[in-house]
């Protein structure tokens, strides 16, 4: 019997291992891939307040190191159900807590066009920092308007002989600095209001359509193309224990309080207005307190009885 097990090794869930154990208690994690969450791919986190450059994977690490000092346990399983009482079954076991942590971020959004699948690892990527370095003096393609896509577009132009930022709109998501600083590259061209039609080639991605709002198409040789449009929830396994928004994003209370007494939720993937590293640890901070501050009250009343 765990305390309090988290869903999610991720900045939120990391981060409420932290707080539990730094108060003593029994913390289980559970994690489907590898710790780091989303930010692990970022090549330089710059808004982190007191800390003023770091890289997504030092940054995961550095917190992934402070747990594990703390004696977390880490089990890399993939969660498939969980049950109102605390019972988590995974692909590999089963587990109890007296209190459950979603911190299950997100996953990368797909172009959902042909020839997707069939293309990653061969030209296609969803992360400029994993897969930037195999296009030295190549070119590539990036696609999106959000703050993942111009920072892959930066990271890019410092590797790549000419990048190209496609997007659906004229406008940017992403930060004014990140912007301001992808326009000083000579070597990036932009494509806006445009999205990709098709991705061509044999064994590799070779070439990109891009039409525009007019529905005109260019072909564009292309030797890399990165898709950065954002990211998706994966929430529909626990629609039992917790409300759902239209786009799978859990519905909290109040914050990190779902409909579920004793199931909290922190981080990406919950409905929240500002999706950033800060956020995400305020989240796991605020989730784990309030999870053993209950946990104290339940416990107390019972004893009470
Ligand atoms: P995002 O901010 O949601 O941006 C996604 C981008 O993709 C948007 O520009 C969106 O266009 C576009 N898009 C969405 N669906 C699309 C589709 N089907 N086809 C074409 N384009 C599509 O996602 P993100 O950039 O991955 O960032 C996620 C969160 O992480 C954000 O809060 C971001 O600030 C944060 N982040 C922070 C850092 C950092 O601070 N260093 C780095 C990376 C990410 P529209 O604009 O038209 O909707």
């Amino acid at each position: 019997m765990y305390d309090i097990i988290i869903v999610g090794a991720g900045p939120a869930g990391l981060t409420s291992a932290l707080y539990a154990l730094r108060a003593n208690k029994k913390v289980l994690i559970l994690e489907a891939n590898t710790y780091g969450g989303q930010i692990i791919n970022a090549s330089q986190i710059e808004n982190y307040p007191a800390i003023e450059k770091i890289s997504g994977y030092d940054f995961a690490t550095n917190l992934y190191n402070q747990v594990q000092k703390l004696g977390v346990e880490i089990k890399y399983e993939t969660v498939l159900h969980i049950e109102k009482d605390k019972t988590v079954q995974t692909n590999k076991g089963k587990y109890q807590a007296h209190a459950i942590i979603l911190a299950t971020g997100a996953k990368n959004r797909k172009l959902n066009i042909k020839n997707e699948e069939k293309f990653v690892g061969k030209g296609l990527s969803y992360c400029a920092t994993c897969d930037g370095n195999f296009y030295k003096n190549k070119i590539v393609a990036v696609n999106g308007g959000g703050n993942a896509a111009i920072e892959d577009a930066l990271y890019l132009s410092d590797i790549a002989k000419n990048v190209y930022v496609i997007h659906r709109r004229d406008t940017f998501r992403a930060e004014e600095m990140y912007l301001q600083k992808l326009k000083k590259k000579k070597n990036v061209t932009y494509f806006l209001n445009s999205t990709i039609s098709s991705l061509e080639g044999e064994e590799q991605l070779k070439q990109i359509t891009i039409k525009d709002q007019n529905n005109q198409e260019q072909t564009r040789k292309v030797d890399g193309l990165f898709i950065a449009i954002g990211q998706e929830p994966n929430n529909q396994i626990f629609a039992n224990i917790i409300d759902l928004d239209e786009k799978g994003y859990v519905k909290s209370i109040d914050g990190v309080h779902t409909k579920t007494p004793g199931i909290y939720v922190a981080g990406d993937t919950r409905v929240k207005e500002l999706r950033q590293l800060t956020t995400a640890v305020a989240d796991g901070s605020i989730a784990a307190t309030l999870a053993i501050k209950e946990m104290q009250q339940n416990r107390k009343e019972k004893m009470a009885k």
